[in-house]
């Protein structure tokens, strides 16, 4: 008998154990396989940097060469999700690929019952930066840009990815996601939710459950709001 194997988005790849050879499965018992989810994460539309900051120098990351993100995703989104930075998002061909964050948070998002249409992803520094750089300073940049993003789409709720992100939208070098979690903080103004970086959640899987447990936590105070 082959030995059936889930390579994600609900399709199944076979391997006969006899011939070696690979063929995609279509027609064998469900009782038989283990089929992945009914989710498979996809390229968020990228909203656009608005026009006069397409070439932001504020800061000087734009030495490091890599492009502005402004944002991903529904961009009236109800629920603003915040990371550190843009993580790797064309390949060396300049291919668009989902990276290991986004298919981690979008996964877990959908299993703890979020829309990916609710969602709007963004960053406090809108360039991934890929050398030393002074952090500080740099941060406190570019969260103006945050600032306004905030200002204009005024977001029901925002999760907070990750102690970099958390320490900075709380303005406190202590803040850790491991004492802040499971509860709402009110940040400037907006209900705000913390939760660890998907990264740090697909290297150490001990803290998917976690993960799940506070995107549950933002999806049921989100369709508690009936909104
Ligand atoms: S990281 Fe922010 S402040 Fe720095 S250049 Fe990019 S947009 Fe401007």
């Amino acid at each position: 008998m082959g030995l059936a194997v889930a390579t994600g988005c609900g399709v199944l790849r076979l391997r006969s154990s006899v011939t070696g050879a690979s063929s995609f499965f279509v027609n064998k018992r469900q009782s038989e396989l283990k089929i992945m989810p009914d989710f498979c994460p996809k390229m968020l539309a990228e909203e656009p940097t608005p026009n006069h900051l397409v070439n932001c120098q504020e800061c000087g990351l734009y030495e490091q060469g890599t492009r502005m993100v402004w944002g991903e995703g529904n961009p009236r989104g109800p629920i603003m999700i915040i990371l550190d930075n843009p993580g790797a998002r064309e390949d060396r061909e300049g291919e668009s690929f989902v990276c290991g964050t986004r298919q981690t948070l979008q996964e877990v998002a959908n299993e703890a019952g979020l829309k990916i249409d609710d969602l709007y992803v963004t960053f406090i520094l809108k360039r991934k930066p890929v050398r030393a750089y002074d952090k500080e300073l740099v941060r406190q940049i570019c969260m103006r840009h945050l600032e306004q993003q905030l200002t204009e789409k005024k977001p029901t709720l925002i999760l907070c990815l990750g102690n970099v992100a958390v320490q900075s939208f709380f303005q406190n070098p202590e803040a850790e996601v491991k004492s802040m979690r499971s509860s709402w903080h009110d940040i400037r103004g907006f209900q705000t939710a913390v939760a660890y970086h998907p990264l740090a959640v697909r290297r150490r899987p001990n803290l998917r459950n976690l993960f799940l447990e506070d995107l549950t936590f933002v999806a049921d105070h989100f369709h508690s709001l009936n909104l």
